[in-house]
């Protein structure tokens, strides 16, 4: 068997294990990494960024749909338009391959050595990897853990013929006539909006009482409207229990108990992700674990010297910014620089119609950490900017303490809102209280302004509220 020795090897070349392997080998650190898959992981091939093209393309239909049927108002108008889910698939798969090459430069250009297959520990310090031609042995003297997450399946509705995760509705070629997406969290209300937008006739089955339970009911609002407007049907409250016999019909117990069958050409469950904690020799380690997580340390190191983990492996939120910030951290670590995780926020965005954004603590994380709190909101129907952009529904609101004003959380829900989230998280970083975002000039028109507006309006200085 071929036997290579390495300081650092990685696990994995999702965001966090490829951004591990690149900052160590700048730091001139002997590292190998390892994907039985494309560089990219999850996020890259599957995840954000063929999602993010999705919902751009199926965006650009809309409103060219919108205009065809007169209902925009910018005074532009076009015929008959249509989408070709073929052509918009190659699109979407020249921007990951064109990123995925990318990843695999930046690893050369940093000295990392790259080996394609699937990895399992032999022992804590010993990797064997099965290649297609063969089996390699690795001995590195740190071992990094970041083999990512796979989708959650229901045992009611096992992935196969018409039942799909993310990735099998991210390769679709055609749009299904109807669509039922069960579970209304991240996957399923970004993938839901797009085909929604696309033509698919959709049905959100959510087991909790609203959607997207993970961000308060403020954000999460104009976002139920927008789909009520896409005639977008959705069902809280509500548990899918499987296939109904008969082509297309999906079975689903209503909040009252009724039995509903809802029309499904495709099934899309979207009901969470789950750890990839086996299938890499787990069992010849002595791993601590937090739930079905790998228990890490502020430093990302697990209960076994030398072996490290980072990613979604590790727990929630699972990001793939968090994902980068851990693999960047550990590659010093390793190199010998005093490091520890030590971020005051992780940014989330969902990318629905409209955007949510959530930095920091939300009003309710804060008063329940026993705040007294000064919340400053700023709505865009009063934004030059948002109107200008044809959309002026949501808000940004600001979360700081009533004594120091340092800002705590901000959040925001808005069509382009996304973009906010640099400004939001840099805020939280710094320290910023509310008088420095508001004493900083914010270019017009922006919707940026909005922002500094939400600050002034809990310093009780709003000016355009
Ligand atoms: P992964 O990206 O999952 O990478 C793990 C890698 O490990 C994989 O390439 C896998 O092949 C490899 N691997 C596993 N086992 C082995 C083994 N035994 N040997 C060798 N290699 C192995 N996050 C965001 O922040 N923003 C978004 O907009 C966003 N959108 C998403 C949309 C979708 C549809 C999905 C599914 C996810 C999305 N995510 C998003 C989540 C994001 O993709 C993950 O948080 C991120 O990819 C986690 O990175 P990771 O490095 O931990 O693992
Ligand atoms: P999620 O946790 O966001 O949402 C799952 C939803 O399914 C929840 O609302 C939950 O209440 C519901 N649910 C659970 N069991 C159910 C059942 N049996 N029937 C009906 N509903 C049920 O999970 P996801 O959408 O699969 O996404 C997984 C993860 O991927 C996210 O947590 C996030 O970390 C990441 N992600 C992030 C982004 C982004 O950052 N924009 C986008 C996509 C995915």
């Amino acid at each position: 068997m071929k036997e290579i020795a390495c300081n650092l090897l990685v696990i994995g070349a999702g965001p966090g294990g490829y951004v591990c392997a690149i900052r160590a080998g700048q730091l001139g650190l002997d590292t190998v990494i390892v994907d039985m898959a494309r560089p990219g992981g999850t996020c890259l091939n599957i995840g954000c960024i063929p999602s993010k093209a999705l919902i751009h393309a199926a965006e650009e239909f809309s409103a060219a749909t919108a205009m065809a049927s007169g209902k925009n108002h910018v005074g532009v108008s076009v015929a008959d338009p249509r989408i070709d889910l073929v052509r918009t698939m190659a699109w979407k798969d020249g921007i990951v391959g064109r990123l995925s090459n990318g990843v695999a430069g930046l690893l050369k250009k940093a000295g990392v050595k790259m080996v394609a297959g699937s990895a399992a520990f032999r022992d804590g310090k010993t990797v064997e990897v099965a290649t297609e031609t063969g089996r390699q042995l690795i001995r590195a003297r740190h071992v990094v853990i970041a083999t990512g997450s796979t989708p959650v399946e229901l045992p009611s509705l096992p992935f196969g013929g018409n039942v799909i995760g993310s990735t099998e509705a991210l390769a679709m070629t055609s749009v299904p006539a109807t669509l039922a997406v069960v579970g209304g969290g991240y996957i399923g209300l970004e993938l839901g909006t797009a085909f929604a937008k696309m033509g698919a006739r959709v049905t959100v089955v959510e087991a909790a009482e609203r959607i997207l339970p993970h961000y308060d009911a403020d954000l999460t609002r104009p976002v139920a409207r927008r789909l009520a407007e896409l005639g977008v049907e959705i069902l809280t409250s509500a548990k899918a229990r499987g296939q109904a016999s008969g082509p297309g019909k999906l079975l689903v117990e209503r909040a009252d108990g009724a039995e509903a069958r809802i029309a499904a050409d495709k099934v899309l469950v979207t009901v969470g992700r789950r750890p990839v904690i086996d299938g890499w020799g787990r069992d010849e380690l002595v791993l601590d674990m937090d739930s079905h997580f790998i228990r890490i340390d502020d430093q990302c190191r697990t209960s076994m010297q030398g072996v490290y983990a980072i990613g979604d492996v590790t727990g929630e939120p699972m990001l793939a910014h968090r994902a980068m910030a851990q693999g960047e951290m550990v590659a010093e670590i390793v190199a010998g620089h005093s490091r520890a995780w030590d971020k005051r926020c992780i940014p989330a965005i969902c990318f629905t119609d409209p955007e949510i954004v959530s930095a920091g603590l939300s009003p309710e994380a804060a008063r329940s950490a026993g705040q007294a709190l000064k919340i400053g909101q700023f709505p865009f129907s009063a934004s030059g900017r948002a109107m200008t952009l044809g959309s002026d529904m949501g808000f940004v609101r600001v979360v700081a303490r009533a004594d120091s004003h340092v800002v705590l959380g901000i959040q925001a829900v808005g069509t382009g809102v996304s973009e906010l989230a640099a400004a939001f998280s840099l805020a939280i970083e710094m320290g910023a209280r509310l008088e420095d975002v508001a004493g900083t000039v914010h270019a017009h028109p922006t919707l940026g302004e909005s922002f500094q507006e939400a600050c002034m309006k809990a310093l009780g200085l709003a000016l355009h509220a």
